[in-house]
C-alpha cells in the first residue's frame, strides 16, 4: 500500500507588484504599446529611485506575460483531434490547424 498525496499550496517566493499610473497604457490599444510604454516608465522610475539612496537597491522590472492562443479566435491554444474529428482543429473555433513540418501540436503527436 502506497502513501497518498494531495495538491497543496505552498509559499516559495515573494514578489512585489507595482501598479503603473493608468496613463502609461490608457491611450494605446495594442498590448505591444503597453509593454514598450511600461518599459519606458520603469526606466524613468528606476532613475528616480537611483537618486534616493536609501531605496536604491529597488529596481522595477517589466515582465511580458504571454500565452499561447488561437490566431483566429484568440482563445487559449487547445488542439482538438479524435476519431470523429481526425483533422487537428482549434477546440475554441473549430478552425483547422496549419501543421508545420516537424512541429508538435501540443496534443497527441503522430
Ligand atoms: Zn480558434
Amino acid at each position: 500500500m502506497s502513501e497518498k498525496t494531495k495538491k497543496v499550496t505552498r509559499l516559495v517566493d515573494v514578489r512585489v507588484v507595482a501598479d503603473m499610473p493608468s496613463w502609461v497604457c490608457r491611450y494605446y490599444s495594442r498590448p505591444e504599446e503597453w509593454a514598450t510604454n511600461a518599459e519606458a516608465w520603469a526606466r524613468e522610475f528606476n532613475e528616480f529611485i537611483r537618486d534616493h539612496r536609501s531605496q536604491d537597491p529597488v529596481y522595477l522590472n517589466v515582465e511580458r506575460i504571454t500565452e499561447e492562443v488561437c490566431e483566429k479566435c484568440g482563445c487559449t491554444w487547445e488542439p482538438y483531434q479524435d476519431e470523429e474529428f481526425p483533422i487537428p482543429s482549434c477546440a475554441g473555433c473549430g478552425a483547422e490547424i496549419e501543421v508545420e513540418q516537424g512541429v508538435s501540436l501540443g496534443g497527441q503527436g503522430r
